[in-house]
């Protein structure tokens, strides 16, 4: 009897290493070559497909063979990434409102009515110099 020998999971060193050849392969066959949201056949004789991180990369998730799987380019791929962006965009949204800095900036009453007494100084303090000359 022999014993599968597990293979260390790919890891890329930075997000924007390329998925060597080798790991594609082993995501291809663990996905059985199926798009994993429709089930189409992808790759050669089927549909164009896409190694997709299921956690989006912008979501925090890691660029690794276990956050990748295939996915058809059309329609799935290109919704999936439609999703990522918007859930990137609401966590960037929630993320602005708990620090505070999707709040308006201050209106300026305080600082209007400061310039407005500014100018009122400096024009007072003009007028008399012409008073003076
Ligand atoms: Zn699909």
């Amino acid at each position: 009897m022999t014993t599968a020998r597990t293979v260390p999971e790919w890891v890329g060193k930075h997000p924007d290493e390329a998925v060597p050849r080798r790991v594609k392969d082993r995501i291809f066959l663990r996905d059985g070559g199926r798009c994993q949201a429709c089930t189409r056949r992808v790759g050669p004789g089927g549909e164009p497909y896409a190694l997709d991180h299921k956690i989006a990369l912008v979501n925090g998730g890691e660029h690794r063979e276990g956050n990748l799987q295939l996915l058809c380019q059309n329609p799935c791929h290109a919704a999936k990434t439609a999703t990522d962006v918007a859930i990137k965009s609401k966590t960037y949204d929630m993320r602005k409102k708990h620090i505070g800095a999707d709040k308006p900036a201050r209106p300026s009453r305080l600082s209007k009515e400061y310039r407005r007494a500014a100018l009122a100084r400096i024009q007072a303090e003009q007028a008399k110099r012409e008073e003076l000359t």
